[in-house]
C-alpha cells in the first residue's frame, strides 16, 4: 500500500476546526480590547466573552455565573481539587479518586497529601471501571471531595458518573469529574451528571490549545488558585484569553451539534480497525470495555514487543499514534492505567493507543491494519521473550 500520512492520536490533541479558527481570528488583531476596559474596542471583547459564557452555560445546563474560563484541562483539574480541598479543610481532609485518573488529577492529589489531606485511590476492574459500591464504602465522615474522570484518556473507559452523582447527593461531599475526553462524545449536562465541578479542555474537541472550562456549581466551597485581578468573579485572575475562548466556544457548539454523527463515524472506523488487527496479528489484547468506551478509542497490547518500537515503526510509515498517554511516552514506566486494570507489566509495555477522529477514513484504517502485522512480526523476530515463548 502507498505511504500515507495518518493522524490517529486525537486523545492527545486535535487540529483546530476551520470554523473555530475563523471565529477566533478577528479577536487577535481587530477586536483586541481588554474586556475589563470601558471603550468601544473593549466592549466588543466583553460582548464576545459574555456570549461565549452564555453558550457554554447553555450546553452544560449551567448558569453563566457557574462557568470559569481557564487555560485548559490541567488548570481545571488543579483548581477543582485544590480549590475545593483547601476551602473545605475545616470540615475534613479525605479525598476519594480513582487509580486511573489523568496525572493532572493524580499528581494534584499527591501534592495535597503533602498538606495533610488523605487520599483514597480506588481500584478499577479489568475493564478500567470504578465500582460505585466500592466508592460508597470508602466514604468517611471526613470525606470532602470525590474526583472521578468521565472517560479515560488511555483506554477510553466510560465511568458511571451519573450513578456516582446520585449516591453522593445530599451527602455534602463535593463531586468533580474530569470530562476532558468526554466532550464531543458524551452528553455533558451537569444536572444529569450530578456534579459540582466539571473540567473541559478545548484542544481535545477541535478547539485551540491553552484554553478550557471549569464548571463550578453555585455554593460549592472554592478557594481561587490564582490571585490578581478580579476576572471570572474573583475565581481566576488574569486577562481573559478572548480569542481562545471564542474559538473554544465555536468548537464546543460544533462538537455538541455533531455528536451523534461524529460518534457513528468513529465507532464504525474503530470496529473496522479492531477487527482488522485482531484478525491479522496473533497474541494481541484489546484493552478496555467493549461497549462502555469512547467511540474513538482503540487500545491494544501486543505480547513480546515494546509499544515504543511499534510507535517508531509506525512513525516511519507516516502514522502518528501513542503508546498510552502522551505523558508516559518519555518514561519507561508502564501505563498506570493498564497496571491498575491488572494487565501484567510485560504486556502493558507492548501497548499501542490509536485514537480516531474527524479526518480519519476507512483508507487510513486499512493502511494501519496493513502495516501492523509486518511491524509486529519483525519486532518479535528480534525479541528474546518471543523466542523463549516459542520453545
Ligand atoms: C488532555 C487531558 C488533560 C489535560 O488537559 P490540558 O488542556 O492538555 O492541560 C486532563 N485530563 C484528561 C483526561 C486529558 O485527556
Amino acid at each position: 500500500m502507498e505511504k500515507r500520512t495518518v493522524y490517529m492520536d486525537h486523545a492527545a490533541t486535535t487540529p483546530v476546526h476551520p470554523k473555530s479558527l475563523e471565529a477566533m481570528l478577528p479577536y487577535f488583531s481587530e477586536k483586541y480590547g481588554n474586556p475589563s476596559s470601558i471603550y468601544g474596542v473593549a466592549r466588543e471583547s466583553r460582548k464576545a466573552l459574555d456570549d461565549a459564557r452564555e453558550a457554554v452555560a447553555g450546553i452544560l445546563g449551567a448558569k453563566t455565573t457557574e462557568i470559569i474560563f481557564t487555560s485548559g484541562g490541567s488548570e481545571g483539574d488543579n483548581a477543582a481539587l485544590k480549590g475545593t480541598a483547601f476551602a473545605s479543610k475545616s470540615k475534613g481532609n479525605h479525598i476519594i479518586t480513582s487509580s486511573i485518573e489523568h496525572h493532572a488529577v493524580l499528581h494534584t492529589c499527591h501534592f495535597l497529601e503533602k498538606f495533610g489531606f488523605e487520599v483514597t485511590y480506588l481500584p478499577v476492574d479489568n475493564y478500567g471501571i470504578v465500582d460505585p459500591d466500592e466508592l460508597a464504602r470508602a466514604i468517611t465522615d471526613k470525606t470532602i471531595l470525590v474526583s472521578i474522570m468521565m472517560a479515560n484518556n488511555e483506554v477510553g473507559t466510560v465511568q458511571p458518573i451519573a450513578e456516582i452523582g446520585k449516591l453522593l447527593k445530599g451527602k455534602n461531599i463535593t463531586f468533580h469529574t474530569d470530562a476532558v475526553q468526554a466532550a464531543g462524545a458524551l452528553p455533558l449536562d451537569v444536572n444529569d451528571l450530578g456534579v459540582n465541578l466539571l473540567t473541559l479542555s478545548a484542544h481535545k474537541f477541535y478547539g485551540p490549545k491553552g484554553v478550557g472550562i471549569l464548571y463550578l456549581k453555585r455554593a460549592t466551597p472554592f478557594l481561587a488558585q490564582q490571585q490578581g485581578g478580579g476576572q471570572e468573579r474573583n475565581r481566576r485572575a488574569g486577562t481573559e484569553n478572548v480569542p481562545g475562548i471564542v474559538g473554544m466556544t465555536t468548537a464546543l457548539k460544533l462538537a455538541v451539534e455533531n455528536l451523534e454523527s461524529n460518534n457513528r463515524h468513529n465507532t464504525q472506523l474503530r470496529e473496522r480497525l479492531v477487527k482488522g488487527v485482531l484478525g491479522s496479528v496473533s497474541k494481541v489484547r484489546y484493552n478496555g470495555h467493549q461497549t462502555k468506551r469512547l467511540p474513538n478509542n482503540v487500545n491494544l497490547s501486543f505480547e513480546y514487543v515494546e509499544g515504543e518500537s511499534i510507535l517508531l515503526n509506525l512513525d516511519m510509515m507516516g502514522v502518528a499514534a501513542s503508546s498510552g498517554s502522551a505523558c508516559t511516552s518519555a518514561s519507561l514506566e508502564p501505563s498506570h492505567v493498564l497496571m491498575a486494570m491488572g494487565i501484567p507489566v510485560e504486556i502493558a509495555h507492548g501497548s499501542l493507543r490509536l485514537t480516531l477522529g474527524a479526518s480519519n477514513t476507512e483508507e487510513d484504517v486499512d493502511y494501519v491494519v496493513s502495516l501492523l502485522p509486518g511491524i509486529v512480526e519483525r519486532l518479535r523476530a528480534m525479541s528474546p521473550l518471543a523466542a523463549q515463548a516459542a520453545q
